[in-house]
């Protein structure tokens, strides 16, 4: 949201169109893209007209900020099919497991050209995950309740506490649409990440039941997809944009939507590299 931003470094992207559009995985729509600098248009901030033009070679630029070094994900399913419907709970393994394969894999590997000094960016983990059904949503819920939920939850001791290697990864149930800054899933993005407080990182994966956010994928390779790119941005730009982040093309992930490869048998994102200068 446009409130965690205002430390930015980055002085074009302050509005919030802008801004949802880069930290989101956009729907599969290959004019989406394109349509980020309309919408920007759109909000009247002239500061976003003078963006370099978005045919440039995209090059992550270091902005200072946080990176998550060892990445340990803890995943929340929060809604009861994840408890009580057989497929959800396959899904649910499938899953946590494709986090504890890629966590280690190369795709984790090849994010090391982005470690800086003091930051080394190397292999993470898979640390634990909880089914929770109190307080779950049944139609919509909005990030800021997220936030304050996910708050209430670390609080309590429901989940582990915040560090600065910790991913909390929140699965929605299906058929809750999530709304963020007056963007909503399914209609504008099928999944986001973000800081609160500006160091506890957190995504968010609506459950993928429209088009625009299966991109002719099954479920769980639409689900795969989508958290492989949220785990790569959180690891190299986990408040955006004070790590690597580009001005005109968004985050590592954001270059490369809905392109995909196969890693220990699960669909993943292919990443913005810029030593490869390439999706990679
Ligand atoms: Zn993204």
């Amino acid at each position: 949201m446009a409130t965690q931003k205002k430390a930015s470094s980055g002085a074009a992207i302050k509005t919030k169109a802008s801004v949802e559009s880069i930290r989101v995985v956009p729907l599969f729509n290959p004019k989406m893209d394109i349509k980020m600098g309309e919408l920007s248009t759109k909000t009247g901030d002239s500061e976003l007209l003078a963006l370099p033009p978005q045919t440039a070679t995209p090059k992550l630029v270091y902005n200072g900020g946080a990176l998550i070094k060892n990445v340990k994900v803890y995943t929340i399913f929060w809604g009861k099919n994840w408890s009580s419907n057989a497929a959800f709970i396959s899904l649910k393994t499938n899953i946590n497991s494709f986090f504890t394969a890629i966590l280690t894999s190369p795709l984790l590997d090849q994010l090391a050209e982005y470690s800086v000094t003091g930051s080394a960016i190397g292999p993470g983990s898979l640390t634990g995950s909880k089914t929770i059904t109190t307080g779950a949503p049944k139609t919509h819920i909005a990030d800021s309740l997220i936030r304050t939920t996910l708050t209430g939850w670390i609080t309590a001791g429901t989940v582990p506490p915040w560090d600065a290697n910790i991913l909390y990864f929140i699965y929605m149930d299906k058929g809750v649409k999530v709304t963020m800054g007056g963007s909503s899933s399914c209609t504008s993005f099928c999944g986001y990440h973000d800081a609160m407080s500006g160091k506890k990182y957190y995504a968010v994966m609506p459950f993928p039941s429209c088009a625009g956010c299966l991109g002719g994928l099954s479920v769980q390779d639409a689900l795969t997809g989508t958290s492989s790119h949220e785990l790569c941005e959180a690891i190299t730009d986990p408040v955006p944009p004070t790590g690597w982040y580009d001005n005109a093309n968004g985050e590592i992930g954001d270059i490369c939507a809905w392109k995909f490869k196969t890693i220990a048998g699960y669909n993943v994102q292919l990443e913005w590299s810029n030593k490869a200068k390439s999706c990679i």
